[in-house]
C-alpha cells in the first residue's frame, strides 16, 4: 500500500524549497487535491508485480484488475517495465516500491520511490505516475533529487555512487523524461539549499516567493504575495500570450 507524503515530501518539494512558509501555511487549508486513487494504487501494484517478474525479484501476487481498467493498465505497465529495462542492465540491483528517508537533510523527510536501481557507480530513481489527474508541477525535478537523496542515504554504505539519474514515466500524460546530476552536486544542493529551506519550513519562517509552484498551493487563496502577483500580471489570454500568473 502506498502511503501519503510527509509534510516536507517530494511531491511538493519545489514549493517548500522555494517558498518555505508554504508548508505550514497549507496545513490550514483542506487537501482537496485528492489522495492516491484506487486506479493508481492498482497500477502501481501491477507495475511492481511485472518488475519483480522481469528482474527476477521475490514475486508478489498479481493484483486483481477491474475489467474497465485492464487493457489500458496492462499496456502502460508493460511500457513502464520496458522503460526501466532500457535504462539499466537486467543484472542491476533493483528495489521496487521502497520507502526511503532523506532525514539527514530534512527533518522527518521520507518518500516511497517506485523503483531504485544501482548500475556500476550510478544510482537511478524512477517515478511512475498513473493517475492522469495527479497534479504535476512543470519542470519540477526537485522531488526526483529528494528521492535520489533518500536512495543514496539507503545504499551509501554498500555502494560507491558517483552519478545520479532520475526518470519520470507518466504514460497517461504523455510525459517521459530523465535528468542527471553528479553526486557531489546533489549533496551540495542538499546541504546548501534543501537543509536550510527545510529548517525554515518546519518553523514557518522564510520569505514567501511566488512562482509556478504556487499553482497547486492550498494556501494561495489567502496568500498576499500570490494576490499581488496576480494583480501585477494580467491573466494569460489568447490576446496576451506573453503574460503569466499563478492561478
Ligand atoms: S501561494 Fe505561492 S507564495 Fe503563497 S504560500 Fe503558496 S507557494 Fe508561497
Amino acid at each position: 500500500m502506498r502511503t501519503r507524503h510527509s509534510l516536507l515530501g517530494g511531491s511538493n518539494a519545489d514549493r517548500w524549497i522555494n517558498c518555505p512558509p508554504s508548508a505550514l501555511a497549507e496545513q490550514n487549508h483542506p487537501d482537496t487535491t485528492g489522495a492516491t486513487t484506487v486506479e493508481d494504487t492498482i497500477a502501481h501494484a501491477l507495475a511492481e508485480h511485472k518488475l519483480r517478474c522481469f528482474f527476477h525479484l521475490e514475486p508478489k501476487r498479481k493484483p486483481v484488475i477491474p475489467d474497465e481498467y485492464a487493457a489500458e493498465m496492462e499496456r502502460h505497465t508493460d511500457a513502464y517495465v520496458s522503460f526501466i529495462a532500457s535504462h539499466i542492465p537486467q543484472g542491476s540491483q533493483l528495489w521496487v516500491e521502497t520507502r526511503v528517508r532523506f532525514d539527514q537533510w530534512v527533518a522527518g523527510g521520507f518518500a516511497t520511490v517506485d523503483a531504485i536501481a544501482i548500475t556500476d557507480n550510478a544510482l537511478h530513481v524512477f517515478d511512475f505516475t498513473y493517475d492522469k489527474n495527479t497534479q504535476a508541477e512543470a519542470g519540477n525535478h526537485s522531488y526526483l533529487k529528494l528521492y535520489a537523496l533518500g536512495a543514496y542515504q539507503m545504499v551509501r554504505n554498500l555502494y560507491s555512487i558517483e552519478k545520479i539519474y532520475g526518470h519520470i514515466f507518466r504514460p497517461r500524460r504523455d510525459h517521459v523524461s530523465s535528468m542527471h546530476i553528479n553526486l557531489d552536486e546533489l549533496l551540495d544542493w542538499a546541504k546548501n539549499t534543501v537543509r536550510p529551506a527545510g529548517d525554515q519550513a518546519w518553523r514557518g519562517e522564510g520569505r514567501r516567493k511566488t512562482g509556478l509552484w504556487c499553482t497547486f498551493c492550498r494556501a494561495r487563496t489567502s496568500c498576499e504575495e500570490h494576490a499581488i502577483e496576480n494583480l501585477q500580471h494580467p491573466i494569460h489570454t489568447k490576446d496576451n500570450p506573453n503574460s503569466h500568473h499563478f492561478l
